[in-house]
């Protein structure tokens, strides 16, 4: 876990929770993704948030807290699976949905009466939040439907001067982002996957919840396109990967493989990234890979898909979106 170092991290958070108060933006290091923060009760920062990013102003934003009590400032009813939920997963990669409370600012939730809160794990983010004693809207600190940043570099190139100041925390931790576990009728239901798992929620709630999201549920993570680097994006079976490679290298494109296998081929077009054939490594590193691609000038990425036990489901969710929700392309 790289971090910055305390001395450093006292003067970012002091920065950081100033400008923030005058309704500025800036971009936090969580253990998910870096967000792209804003004062979650002043509308006109939320609104700069949604207009930076590109972001079409019904997808509601997560609001970031930094204590268990705040939940009671956001949400109408508190259902007892909240509690549990927060006590075992918070501070961590674990988003619920709740009835908004009747004050919280409809710009933030979409429109929706439903809002969305988390308390992120990593120590910049918690201190900041703890400091500045208020919500923060943070969505991925990207431009809508792009790939999510994981460093601080990652936002700078993404947003350059756009954002009032970068929190440099390091490699984000886990790399994906939040699961979102919906409380707000009746059953538990994953909204998005993530790191915690659907059998560590109901290890906890002793009861089922619903693995998908209710048809029609609006929630923009949801959309078939999302995540998605410049160039195309086809998964694969790992053992497709290489002829998967060999078909697009033959039609002309540069091709970037990700997969934990060994390169066994050789092309002026094809570039081989390696990448752990652990999933919760593989999501540390994966927002990195595709950037990366990117930078290649890849036309082409070709993704071995990861086992979909634990995190790697998540993984696997997110390299669909990276697809454009295509099918598993088979040589
Ligand atoms: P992002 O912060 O960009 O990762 O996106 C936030 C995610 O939280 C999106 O998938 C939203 O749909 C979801 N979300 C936020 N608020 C709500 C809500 N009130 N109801 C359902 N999903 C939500
Ligand atoms: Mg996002």
């Amino acid at each position: 876990m790289s971090h910055a170092r305390p001395d450093t991290s006292a003067s970012q958070i002091e920065q950081a929770a100033a400008l923030l108060a005058q309704g500025r933006l800036v971009a936090i290091p969580t253990e998910t993704v870096y967000g792209l923060a804003g004062d979650a009760r002043n509308p006109d920062a939320v609104r700069a948030i949604f207009a930076l990013k590109g972001r079409p102003a019904d997808h509601p934003l997560i609001v970031h807290i930094g204590t268990v009590a705040e939940i009671a400032a956001w949400a109408a009813r508190v259902p007892p699976a909240a509690m549990e939920l927060a006590s075992a997963f918070w501070p961590g990669p674990l988003t619920l949905v709740l009835p908004a409370a009747p004050d919280v600012p409809r710009v933030v939730t979409g429109g929706l009466d439903t809002v969305a809160l988390r308390m992120p794990a990593h120590p910049l983010a918690l201190a900041l939040l703890r400091r500045l004693g208020r919500g923060l809207a943070a969505p991925s600190a990207n431009r809508y439907g792009r790939v999510s940043p994981t460093c601080a570099r990652h936002v700078r190139e993404e947003f350059g001067e756009g954002v009032a100041m970068v929190v440099d925390g390091g490699a984000c931790t886990i790399g994906i982002e939040s699961t979102i576990v919906d409380l707000s009728a009746g059953t538990a239901r994953i909204l998005r996957p993530g790191a915690i798992t659907p059998e560590q929620i109901e290890r906890c709630l002793h009861a089922a919840v619903e693995r998908q999201p209710a048809p029609g549920t609006r929630s923009p993570g949801l959309k078939a396109s999302h995540y998605c680097p410049r160039a195309r994006v086809v998964c694969t079976a790992p053992d497709q990967a290489a002829a998967t490679a060999a078909h697009w290298l033959a039609r002309g494109h540069r091709v970037c493989v990700l997969s934990p296998a060994a390169c066994d081929q050789m092309h002026a077009g094809l570039v081989w990234l390696r990448v752990s054939d652990d999933a919760s490594t593989l999501a540390r590193q994966l927002y990195a890979k595709l950037r990366q691609a990117d930078d290649l000038q890849a036309d082409v990425i070709v993704a071995a898909l990861p086992a979909a036990a634990g995190i790697g489901a998540a993984v696997r969710d997110r390299l669909r979106r990276a697809a454009g929700g295509g099918e598993e392309f088979r040589a």
